[in-house]
């Protein structure tokens, strides 16, 4: 096969789901959950996938995808990522530097860089530099909407699942009851014993003082990281959280591009980058962002999606492990095939070119919006 194809169709559907039960964080309530998926075809007849995640605009980033990106991409080589980034960075500049807009491109070239694993009949983490098909993976969730008795009931449940890792949720009442977040994580912590890592995720919630405040009451507990403290574009807070406690921060599922990063590793905000390749660019830019983490050593610890991420997460050595978004069990089932699952704490890669993923094409054909 010629290593010389174009791209003759791209195909995206919508799916997305009302969120049943009771999810809600510190600063919203989950209320529906969309993939974006999109299907890049060649001329000589591969397919390269690419799925955005969503709670709001999928409707937008599917138009988005048609109408502006479509058109650009038709005959281009899907080998030529660098290329055809730069120019949608571009043309788009104006309105998706970070946004809808970004999600859409990011999903589009996921999609390229599926193409570019099957076309030389490569795993994507192999085409990546990796020899490691085995990556660690934690659980996520511990809602603040739940009950405490929910709370640790989900915790041991992951506990049981084989996870030795775990993240969950602070910030009750919108960050207005820091006794009560102590008390809550005091109960999963000795619900699941000293040998679990626990990871907590404030969904920027606080002001840096208050954030502050608590990371030091709740460090007895044992944590391994703390995620998004206070509101994530406040990078003089971010900076002064990290300095103010010494439990590990970890941010970034809501930056965009190398230029985000860069000016959160500059300001000394982050010690774990949580780049979404689904949002920030896609791998061509992902990559990019994990070069500053690297040359800053940083830890490297991507946001959800974790199909999108096991070939990065594999390939990379500054990576630390995946996380699985249990509430986005459902819909990710609804829209791969045989979409590998975590088995006692690891996720294994499967042995295929690309990113190793089949859509379920029945159930998108049917439920596609
Ligand atoms: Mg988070």
């Amino acid at each position: 096969m010629s290593v010389n194809h174009k791209v003759t169709n791209i195909n995206v559907w919508l799916m997305e789901t009302k969120v049943k039960g009771n999810f809600a964080d510190s600063t919203r309530n989950v209320e529906t959950i969309g993939f974006v998926v999109v299907d890049v075809e060649t001329d000589q007849g591969l397919h390269g996938i690419g799925v955005t995640y969503h709670e709001v605009g999928g409707e937008a980033i599917r138009e988005f995808i048609k109408l502006a990106i479509v058109p650009k991409l038709a005959g281009r080589n899907p080998m030529e990522t660098e290329a055809l980034y730069e120019e949608n960075f571009h043309y788009m500049r104006g309105v998706g530097r970070k946004g809808l807009a970004f999600c859409a491109y990011s999903a589009v070239d996921i999609a390229l860089w599926d193409l570019k694993g099957k076309i030389l009949g490569l795993p994507l983490y192999r085409l990546l530099g990796g020899n490691n098909n085995k990556v660690p993976i934690y659980a996520s969730g511990g809602w603040t909407s739940y009950t405490t008795e929910e709370l640790v009931s989900e915790a041991k449940d992951m506990v049981s699942r084989g996870y030795d890792k775990i993240k969950v949720k602070v910030g009750v009442d919108g960050g207005r009851n820091l006794n009560e977040d102590l008390r809550r994580i005091q109960a999963v912590r000795d619900a699941v014993g000293p040998d679990i890592s626990i990871m907590l995720d404030a969904n920027n919630v606080w002001q840096a003082g208050t954030a502050v405040q608590f990371a030091n009451r709740v460090k007895e507990c044992d944590i391994m990281l703390f995620e998004e403290p206070v509101f994530a574009d406040d990078i003089p807070g971010l900076a002064r959280f990290k300095q103010g406690t010494d439990i590990p921060l970890a941010t970034g599922e809501h930056e965009y591009t190398r230029y985000g990063f860069r000016d959160l590793v500059l300001a000394g905000a982050a010690d774990i980058l949580q780049a979404d390749v689904t949002r920030c660019g896609g791998y061509t830019e992902l990559l990019k962002i994990l070069g500053i983490s690297q040359a800053w050593n940083l830890g490297f610890a991507p946001h959800g999606m974790e199909h999108m991420h096991m070939h990065i997460a594999a390939a990379a050595p500054n990576a630390l492990f995946l996380e699985r978004l249990l509430m986005f069990e459902e819909v990710v089932d609804s829209v791969y095939l045989n979409a590998p699952q975590p088995k006692n704490g690891f996720l294994e890669i499967p042995d295929k070119p690309g990113l190793g993923l089949e859509l379920n094409m029945d159930n998108i054909r049917e439920n596609a919006l």
